[in-house]
């Protein structure tokens, strides 16, 4: 009986079990302690086009194993930081259950699980799922606000209503702005025919959305997008995939061109997390099955784990709690 680690310390990537990042699978989620807990949302019956985002959760695990070198951390020479050190714990709790045709009971699901990661005291971070399993990930924050929601999408996900749904993966941001422990969101990279029709666009700022597109972040500059997100609150990241351009992450339901490209998103999530707390994270609409290369699970897994290290480091060395 011996794993193999104890065999000689290799632990290849491809070899052994997918959890994400290789890093240790809670079964008991009752006797969870870590800083990081990892939950898969294989949801994906509210997207109005192409499924497929619920095969999400394990291709991102699967494509964080090539992050999983045992070299005792990420070292990043450009920072001079070991990020995700052997000081750091994440867990990986497995998927909330979900249950076929049924939204409101696999959404609960998803918002008791988050429930109790934040009783415990770890940092949520969501493996979506397309993007309604943003909505119990946000009422779960009932009573832990203020928090502000920093998005990145192509999309504005503002739909109050269409044909009587109110829970699908274009209605998130409008739930979330509804919530009273929601005090703003800044909605980036929205761009494109088919976001949301003008009614949504008109919702969105009357209830106080701060929304710019991709060429207008880029006009801003890191900094000047930073002036915008306000330092009063903690912060939530909802992260959909289709934010970056279709040329780097095709793998989902709804590409849209024009799209942001790595170091422009984690510049950004890396300068908020070194100036304020974040409090959880959610990625969402990697639909594996439209991207043979695999490339877009390798991009949600990279970001993923450049920025939980981020956060940690922040945590660390600036007293955050
Ligand atoms: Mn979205
Ligand atoms: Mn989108």
């Amino acid at each position: 009986m011996s794993n193999g680690q104890e065999r000689g310390g290799i632990n290849l990537p491809f070899t052994g079990i997918a959890t994400f990042g290789k890093n240790p699978y809670l079964t008991n989620w009752e006797s969870l302690e870590a800083d990081v807990a990892i939950l898969g949302a294989p949801f994906d019956f509210g997207t109005q086009w192409r499924p497929g985002a619920r095969f999400g959760p394990r291709a991102i695990r699967e494509a964080s194993t090539l992050f999983a070198f045992g070299h005792a951390g990420a070292y990043d020479h450009e920072d001079d930081v070991t990020y995700l050190g052997p000081e750091t714990s994440i867990v990986d709790l497995g998927d909330a259950d979900i249950i076929h045709t049924d939204t409101e009971a696999s959404h609960a699901n998803v918002e008791a699980a988050l429930r109790l990661i934040l009783d415990k005291g770890a940092l949520p971070v969501v493996l979506g799922g397309d993007h309604s399993v943003n909505i119990p990930c946000i009422r779960a924050f009932a009573g832990r606000g203020p928090i502000h929601i920093v998005q990145i999408d192509a999309h504005l996900d503002f739909v109050d209503e269409r044909h009587g749904v109110r829970h699908g993966h274009g209605n998130p941001m409008r739930r979330a702005a509804e919530q009273d422990h929601v005090t703003g969101i800044s909605q980036l990279g929205i761009r494109n025919v088919s976001s949301t029709a003008k009614e949504g666009y008109d919702a969105a700022r009357a209830m106080g959305t701060d929304i710019l597109s991709v060429r207008q972040i880029r006009d801003l500059g890191l900094a000047g997008v930073l002036a915008r997100i306000p330092v009063d609150a903690d912060l939530y990241f909802t992260i959909d995939i289709d934010g970056f351009d279709p040329s780097i992450a095709p793998g989902t339901g709804t590409p849209s061109h024009g799209g942001f490209l790595y170091y422009e998103v984690l510049e950004l999530l890396a300068a908020l997390a070194a100036r304020q707390r974040v409090v959880g994270i959610d990625l969402v609409e990697v639909a594996p099955d439209y991207d043979r290369t695999g490339s877009t699970a390798i991009l949600a897994a990279q970001l993923l784990l450049n920025v939980i290290g981020r956060i940690l480091h922040a945590r660390q060395t600036s007293g955050q709690a």
